[in-house]
């Protein structure tokens, strides 16, 4: 889009600006109200403060925001100046209201790259306004279906985005057949990054969201699975499937709750890397955030490098101490994300306790039949569950799955209101991994902020 002339900057920058002091100073967020201000005075002004930025754009279901995290933290570990967007305004206008705040009053960027977390709706209207780098698409898992009309629905429109975006170079998953088939029929460059076989994961296998193949409709076949539809997989009639990666991780040679060493093969050759973040999917955000970084030219043995130092971000494994004792917050919010919770919390030799709590306010979706998809069998049955707080404006649907799953009235606890929560996780002595969705975990997280003198990610 063309860029607008020295005035329409000035006052578009101004109206976003003022909105947004305005906005503080009453006391009120509404991250996306200062970005709408400065579009309505200057419809294209996004095109004037991302002049001369390298801009990483990353979409997709489950892992956006680590991801992200992950991709700054490489570029900032090159000495690069890096805006993220972290407030978690991954829409058009909140995006925009991040952009133009960190401009100057002249529409000057005063970073050198960005890393956008962008809503995967709302990635065909960003690309309107300005032109990412790279965009990054994670992965793809039906996700509030309410609010997109499934899983091709949002497909489509992360295509269309794609398709307005010629010159991005697309990273993409090269396990996860959806999002991989939007390398089909483009001109983009791809940088392709997975895991392979040799890795030897094998997880919840799920093929309800793999489709089917793009070039001739039949159903896939797969060599391996990784988890849910992730894997080997490849159409047996025309031969389509998964691509080799670019960034391949070829073993993972140990995991821990404080993260995972791998050995990640590059065109510059195979090495050790420690991933300092615990799980399975995030060693597939790392291999994402290796191939971003080096589309945005950070050497990538620098990129690798940083692995070793990233910390969680938001809710995302993000860890409290409380009276001693360790919690780990990890938010869920779709049956796939929420199985590899599972998978985690599982995964150790050592009784724990469980929080779940689940809202259905707008945020976090109004539709919760996904529960019913998810696999709380694989956390009911474990042994080391001593306990289960149940809580949220949904709880005694929580509760009623819960039980269909194994879990007897002596093992849960629905748990009413936040402080009683707070009381009860003051005397734990168990390990205590508290996974929420959206509106939920914002509201736990104050109540540990408060008890724990833990910072406020804006600060
Ligand atoms: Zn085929």
């Amino acid at each position: 889009m063309k860029k607008p002339n020295a005035i329409q900057t000035i006052l578009s920058v101004a109206a976003c600006k003022l909105t947004r002091l305005f906005l503080r100073k009453t006391g009120r967020g509404g991250t996306a109200v200062p970005g709408i201000a400065a579009m309505k005075v200057c419809k294209n002004i996004l095109a004037a403060v991302s002049d001369g930025m390298e801009i990483i754009v990353v979409t997709g279901t489950n892992g956006k925001t680590t991801t992200c995290n992950m991709i700054e933290h490489a570029l900032t570990s090159a000495g690069r100046s890096c805006l993220l967007n972290k407030s978690g305004a991954n829409l058009l206008h909140g995006i925009a209201s991040d952009l133009i705040s960190n401009a100057d009053w002249l529409g000057h960027p005063k970073y050198k790259s960005a890393v956008l977390e962008c809503d995967e709706a709302a990635l065909k209207q960003l690309v309107q306004y300005l032109t990412p780098k790279a965009i990054v698409v994670t992965n793809l898992f039906s996700d509030q279906v309410d609010r997109y009309g499934g899983v091709q629905n949002t497909l489509k429109e992360i295509r269309t985005g794609v398709e307005r975006s010629s010159s991005s170079i697309l990273v993409l998953n090269a396990d996860e057949p959806l999002s991989a088939s939007l390398a089909l029929n483009v001109p983009n460059k791809v940088i392709w990054y997975g895991l392979e076989k040799t890795v030897g994961v094998r997880g919840n296998i799920d093929l309800s969201d793999a489709g089917t193949c793009p070039v001739c409709g039949s159903e896939y076949k797969y060599d391996f699975h990784i988890y849910a539809h992730l894997g080997g997989f490849v159409c047996p009639k025309c031969g389509h499937g998964r691509h080799t990666p670019d960034v391949a991780v070829v073993s993972i040679d140990k995991t821990s709750s404080s993260g995972s060493t791998i050995h990640l093969k590059t065109r510059e050759g195979t090495r050790e890397v420690f991933v300092a973040l615990p799980a399975v999917y995030n060693i597939y955000n790392a291999a994402a955030a290796v191939a971003a970084a080096s589309a945005a030219g950070v050497p990538v043995q620098k990129a690798i490098e940083s692995l070793s130092t990233v910390h969680s971000s938001f809710g995302r494994l993000e860890t409290f101490e409380l009276n001693g004792n360790r919690l780990q917050m990890i938010l869920v919010k779709n049956p796939a994300g929420c199985n590899q919770a599972f998978s985690y919390v599982t995964g150790f030799d050592e009784d724990f306790t469980a929080v779940l709590y689940l809202n259905n306010r707008t945020g976090d979706g109004h539709d919760i039949s996904w529960i019913n998809d998810t696999d709380y069998e694989k956390l009911c049955s474990d042994p080391h569950l001593k306990k289960i707080y149940v809580g949220g404006d949904r709880a005694q649907d929580l509760s009623d799955r819960l039980r269909k799953a194994g879990a007897s009235d002596d093992l849960q606890q629905i748990v009413p209101d936040y402080h009683q929560l707070s009381d009860l996780l003051k005397q734990e002595k168990r390990p205590v991994f508290i996974l929420p969705n959206y509106t939920a975990m914002m509201e736990i997280r104050q109540i540990l902020v408060q008890e724990t003198g833990t910072k406020e990610f804006w600060e």
